[in-house]
């Protein structure tokens, strides 16, 4: 069933492999779209350092995102790199049906899932440069052990391999660039919904 109606709001869906800039960009173009709601994912990963509560992830334990997919109550979720991610089926639904604008920062296959039932999405994917540079943005940020950057590289290239699956594509090469070929789109489809 299409949940997408043209009196609800965007729904921006941006996909990208680990280490991409993904968490970056949705930085800088939330706060210069300050009425763009961030939909924060429950995980079951642990917390990174800096991570907070609630505001990058909600932090759950296996057993409850079970217990949710038993009651059906996930928009779309997925297991990346060993851990449950997902979506919440009523804090999506409720964001869009008072008209906000939502961003979505989720996997391949959490794309999919939105996709099929919300026919209006705007899919976005995020491509690193280059391989290369992708291993040096997740060797830079410091924040994985060597291993566990071997099976995010790995996963990147089956990642990438959908990327035509996706309405868009930009290249994260420089930020401030990538910055403003996002908002321009997002711009676009927000002007497109209220005209
Ligand atoms: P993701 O959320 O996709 O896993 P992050 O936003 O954590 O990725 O970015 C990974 C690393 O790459 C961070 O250290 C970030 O500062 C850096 N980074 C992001 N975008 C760029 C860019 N365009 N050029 C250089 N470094 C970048
Ligand atoms: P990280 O652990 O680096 O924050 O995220 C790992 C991957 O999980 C990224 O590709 C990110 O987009 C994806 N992800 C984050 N939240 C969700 C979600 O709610 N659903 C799905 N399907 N993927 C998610």
């Amino acid at each position: 069933m299409d949940k997408t109606s043209s009196k609800k709001g965007c729904l921006f869906i941006l996909s990208a492999p680990s280490g991409t800039g993904k968490s970056t960009l949705c930085r800088r173009i939330l706060s210069r779209f300050p009425q763009l709601h961030y939909s924060v994912s429950f995980t079951t990963r642990p917390p990174r350092t800096g991570e907070k509560k609630g505001k990058d992830y909600h932090f759950i334990s296996k057993d409850e995102f079970e217990q949710m997919i038993r009651e059906d109550r996930w928009a779309e979720w997925a297991e990346v790199h060993g851990h449950y991610y997902g979506t919440s089926a009523e804090l999506l639904e409720n964001k869009l049906a008072a008209g906000c604008d939502v961003l979505l920062d989720i996997d391949v296959n959490g794309a999919r899932q939105i996709v099929k039932q919300f026919s209006e999405s705007v899919p976005i994917f995020i491509m690193p440069p280059s391989m290369e540079t992708l291993r040096q943005r997740l060797e830079n940020r410091s924040s994985d052990p060597p291993e566990v950057i071997e099976k995010r590289l790995k996963a990147a290239e089956q990642e990438i391999a959908c990327r035509h699956e996706y309405r868009h594509v930009i290249v994260n090469d420089d930020l401030d660039e990538t910055v403003e070929n996002l908002a321009a789109l997002i711009e676009k489809y927000r002007r497109s919904k209220t005209t």
